[in-house]
Formats: C-alpha cells, sequence, structure tokens
C-alpha cells in the first residue's frame, strides 16, 4: 500500500526578510504557489532595479505547478509574477483589484495573456487541482480587496492570513471575516502562517479611518497649499485624502507614475470613488489658489527618482515646493530609508514649507496587525503547526514567541529559512531538507545577470574610482607604438594633479617595456604586470585602490 504523502510548504521568500513573498506548497506531485513578490534593493545593490526570487525550483518543477494565488495586489507580493509568467504558463487567482494591479504589470512587460487571469472575491472556495482546494478569506489591509486562504489539502488544512489587519471599520468593504477563521479553527487546521510585521508592536494597530479625521482637521484648518505623499498602492488613503479635499474645496492633482497608474486602475474598478471635476492635471495647478489645491504625490520613502524628493530639490519639471507650502507625508519610513525621509524633511523646511509626519501627528496607520489582533487570529485558528512568516527574523521570533505564550507548543513553532522544506501531516512535521533558492536581481532588461562580482566592481568603482592605461602594441614587432595615456575617473581630479598622472604614466610605461624585453608578449601578461604595478604604486602614495583597466589596441 502507497505511503500516504505529506504537505511540504517551502518559502523561497518572504521570511527573514520583509518583501518577495513567495511560498510553494508541494503534495502528491502537485504544486501551489502563494504570492510571487519582489523586493526593493537595498544600498549595498547600487543600481539594482528590484529583487526578485530565485524560481529555479518551480523552472525545474515546470509541469507540477498548477497554479498561483495572490492575496493582495502590492508589490511584495505580485511584483515578480511577470517573471515567472514569462517561463511557466500557469493560471493566476486573486481578486477584482489584485488582478487589476496584475493586469498592468503584464501589460508593462508585453505578456498580458487575459487567460491567464482568474477573478475570485473572498469568500469563495475554488478546487485548484487534484490535492489544492482553496478557500479565499476577506482580511483588512492599507489595500482594498485583500485575502487570506484556506488551503485545504489530503494532508489537513493551512490558513495563510497574508497580509492583514482587524480593523473594524474599513475605508471600502466590510471587516476581516473573524467568524470564518474560527470556524475553521473548530474544524481543525493543521498549520498556520501568519504576518509578523508587528509582532514587536503592542496593542492594535488603529482603523484607517483615523487617518481620514486627521486630514479632515488638518484640511478645514489651514489655507495653504497641501501636498501629501503616500503609498501610491494605499488606496484606501488616496480615498481619504480625496474626501477631505472635496469636502474642503479643493481639487486635486497627483504626481508620480506609480500613483497615476494605480489611481486610474482603481477607479476604473470602482475602489476609488473621485466626483468628476474634482482631479486637475498637475500643469493647472497654476489656475489655482493655494488654498484651493491638494497635491498627492509619491516619495514618502524619501526614493531619489520620486516626485516629492524631486519638488524639494526644485528639480521637478512642472511644480515646486515654496515657503507657505504645507507638506504632509503619510507613511512610515520602511527600516532602512529613514536617512532618505529625513533629508527630504530637512529640505523641506530650508524651502520654507511646513512638514507635518508622523512623529509630529497620526497622518498615517499601519496596514499590519499588532500584538492583540495576532493573538486573535492564533486563538481562533488554533493551529497544530505555527509559521511565522512576512518578517525579519526579529519579527519572527517575536511572533514565535507570541505562539507559545499562547499555548502552541514550541516544537510545533517552525521559523523558517529562504529554501527550507518543511514536510508534514497530523503525526509530525519536520525540516527535511532545502531547495535552490536566494536573490536573483533585476537591471533593466537584466535579470540575474547583476551577481557578486558585478556588485563587488560597482561598489568599488564607486567607493575609489577608475584608472584606465590606454595603449598600443605592434603585435608583429612587439614593440610599444604609443601610450601608454592614463584615464581616471573619480579616482582624483586629473587636472589639478598632472604630476600624479605623468608618474602613473611612467609606471606604466617601464611596465610594459619590461615585459617586452623579457618576451612576456602575450597581451593578457602585459595587462597583469600593468595592473600590479599601478596597483602597487597607487596604494603606497594614497592608500587607495582604484579599478585598474588597462587596454591594448593592436597598431
Ligand atoms: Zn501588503
Ligand atoms: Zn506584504
Amino acid at each position: 500500500m502507497a505511503k500516504k504523502s505529506k504537505l511540504k510548504i517551502i518559502p523561497l521568500g518572504g521570511v527573514q526578510e520583509i518583501g518577495k513573498n513567495l511560498t510553494v506548497f508541494e503534495y502528491g506531485g502537485e504544486i501551489l504557489v502563494l504570492d510571487c513578490g519582489m523586493a526593493f534593493p537595498d544600498d549595498t545593490m547600487p543600481g539594482v532595479d528590484s529583487v526578485i526570487p530565485d524560481m529555479t525550483y518551480l523552472i525545474n518543477n515546470k509541469e507540477k505547478v498548477k497554479a498561483v494565488v495572490i492575496t493582495h495586489g502590492h508589490e511584495d507580493h505580485i511584483g515578480s509574477i511577470p517573471y515567472l509568467l514569462r517561463s511557466i504558463n500557469v493560471p493566476v487567482y486573486g481578486t477584482r483589484l489584485t488582478l487589476g494591479l496584475v493586469e498592468q504589470k503584464l501589460k508593462e512587460y508585453g505578456i498580458l495573456s487575459i487567460s491567464h487571469l482568474n477573478r475570485i472575491q473572498a469568500g469563495d472556495t475554488v478546487k485548484i487541482s487534484n490535492n489544492f482546494t482553496v478557500e479565499f478569506i476577506r482580511v483588512n489591509h492599507s489595500i482594498s480587496d485583500a485575502v487570506g486562504m484556506a488551503i485545504t489539502t489530503p494532508a489537513g488544512t493551512v490558513v495563510h492570513t497574508g497580509d492583514f489587519k482587524i480593523d473594524c471599520t474599513p475605508i471600502l468593504g466590510s471587516m476581516i471575516d473573524l467568524a470564518r477563521f474560527g470556524e475553521l479553527g473548530k474544524n481543525g487546521v493543521l498549520a498556520l502562517m501568519s504576518d509578523s510585521t508587528n509582532a514587536e508592536r503592542p496593542g492594535y494597530t488603529m482603523s484607517e479611518r483615523t487617518v481620514g479625521e486627521k486630514f479632515e482637521e488638518i484640511f478645514a484648518n489651514t489655507r495653504q497649499r497641501i501636498f501629501i505623499a503616500t503609498f501610491a498602492s494605499n488606496v484606501d488613503r488616496v480615498q481619504q485624502i480625496i474626501n477631505a479635499a472635496v469636502r474642503n474645496k479643493r481639487k486635486v492633482a497627483v504626481s508620480g507614475r506609480s500613483m497615476v497608474n494605480i489611481i486610474e486602475v482603481a477607479s476604473i474598478l470602482g475602489y476609488l470613488k473621485i466626483p468628476e471635476g474634482t482631479l486637475i492635471p498637475i500643469e493647472d495647478v497654476k489656475k489655482y489658489h493655494d488654498h484651493q489645491l491638494v497635491i498627492i504625490t509619491t516619495g514618502s520613502q524619501g526614493e531619489p527618482m520620486s516626485a516629492l524628493t524631486r519638488m524639494a530639490y526644485s528639480d521637478h519639471r512642472k511644480i515646486e515646493i515654496t515657503r507657505g507650502d504645507l507638506v504632509i507625508i503619510s507613511a512610515s519610513p520602511i527600516p532602512g530609508n529613514e536617512k532618505t525621509v529625513s533629508n527630504v524633511i530637512n529640505e523641506l523646511y530650508k524651502k520654507g514649507a511646513d512638514v507635518i509626519h508622523q512623529s509630529i501627528t497620526e497622518v498615517h496607520v499601519s496596514g499590519h496587525a499588532c500584538r492583540e489582533e495576532l493573538k486573535i487570529i492564533l486563538g481562533l485558528v488554533k493551529p497544530q503547526y505555527f509559521i511565522p512568516v512576512h518578517g525579519e527574523e526579529r519579527h519572527l521570533k517575536r511572533h514565535a514567541e507570541i505562539g507559545a505564550e499562547m499555548g502552541i507548543d514550541k516544537k510545533n513553532i517552525f521559523r523558517m529559512e529562504i529554501g527550507q522544506v518543511l514536510e508534514m501531516d497530523r503525526s509530525s512535521a519536520k525540516i527535511s531538507g532545502t531547495v535552490p533558492s536566494g536573490a536573483v536581481l533585476v537591471d533593466g532588461y537584466g535579470v540575474g545577470d547583476v551577481g557578486n562580482i558585478v556588485l563587488k566592481d560597482r561598489k568599488n568603482l564607486a567607493e575609489n574610482g577608475i584608472i584606465m592605461v590606454v595603449m598600443a602594441i605592434d603585435s608583429r614587432n612587439n614593440r610599444l607604438v604609443s601610450g601608454p595615456e592614463i584615464i581616471s575617473r573619480g579616482f582624483i581630479y586629473m587636472r589639478d594633479n598632472e604630476a600624479i598622472m605623468e608618474e602613473l604614466r611612467r609606471v606604466a610605461q617601464t611596465s610594459v617595456q619590461d615585459s617586452l624585453i623579457s618576451k612576456q608578449h602575450d597581451w593578457s601578461t602585459i595587462k597583469s604586470n600593468v595592473k600590479s604595478a599601478l596597483s602597487d604604486f597607487v596604494y603606497e602614495g594614497t592608500h587607495r585602490r582604484p579599478v585598474i583597466l588597462p587596454v591594448i589596441l593592436d597598431a
């Protein structure tokens, strides 16, 4: 008799990090993928546009992959879908707004085929394949139409919360379906995977609605021109800005590509209600008085290329922030972005603008559950095994502790690493191995062609600059015909340092002549001799290690 299979859970991203969420569920030769997101590069990755999960395991098991199910439309959950669909032709399931945002992304990448996209709504149950049935459960988050899931397999049911909070008064739609989480708990849940983002924060996350009340108060009490920076994807926040603007007879202009895109998709689909005549083109702001305007913009994280940053540094083509303007930053900095946000705030103050941000007044609430809410979910679902997800190690650790406090046996709590395989059924669960995993860097059209060596070069170029040595050699007679010339960027300013340049040239020339005299005619030998001669000389004189690049032309 065949042994009954175990369910495998394999995170390919989204644990020990916040970003690029992708979880693989595997049972009986079938694979279900939950979310397929990207992450933003950090400052150790110069020039990198985005970071996606290593999907080798999925590509190697192409024929097993039955579907991708998506919890909500944030980049860290949908950003890698185009890269997956390029390699694997597989249906994608999501709610209306989620699919609207996915569709736009696929269009951008030129791979839209509507046949991929299957619309579901909260409350639906879909039989995906022989072994997987997925029920979609309404949750609250900072974007509408977010769902958690109950994934039922012959080994048992796994509940995944997706990103969630408990908001009793959400802006659009209804409250998280706590009753359903409770029913599932009563029927017996094998494992719970739950959002750990705010596991360090005590209490409850405030309702999104409180931010709207704050906007009303601010708008009603000023005649300043108002700029508000927030996440484009926070559609409910944008709705509240629009509501406050309309009530206070202000027109709304929008700046920033992602903001314009998402507002368009969300209003076509009915997730944003904008009364006619409210939106004006950004070019038209000059036609209105300050107290008639609100400008919604990207750049709440101080991103260098974003609209707010450009406006702050007078680098925006259409609009500039000036003395007397009011800027509201309605977001909190993602860890790591504190400094860039702070720089933008300083710049705005220098311009004479007023700035309201989270540490001054409550113009932002989180989209993620705090500790008491996490306890409610754990208490309702009562899982046999608990896997905290969507968090850095510190968040996963804290969430694991909450699980233990709530009475889950410590040996049944798994703080997983990317690429680990957790095998489970009702009798046992254990980490049984690993699969290929990691981060793939995307730079322009290049996917995965920027690796550690390229990053090291970029860092070295940025930190130490480059010295190029250009010369022409007659390869038949092995004679130096012209050069070497020294060209340098980012090392020292050449014009003010002609003496040093001349010395570098002399060192290079001696090295080449020596190589030729000693019959080392092979160009790669000549190059490496020049490199080491110059490198030693430069280090002795300056204690710097610029990149040295010899170039030989055949004369
Ligand atoms: Zn999210
Ligand atoms: Zn997320």
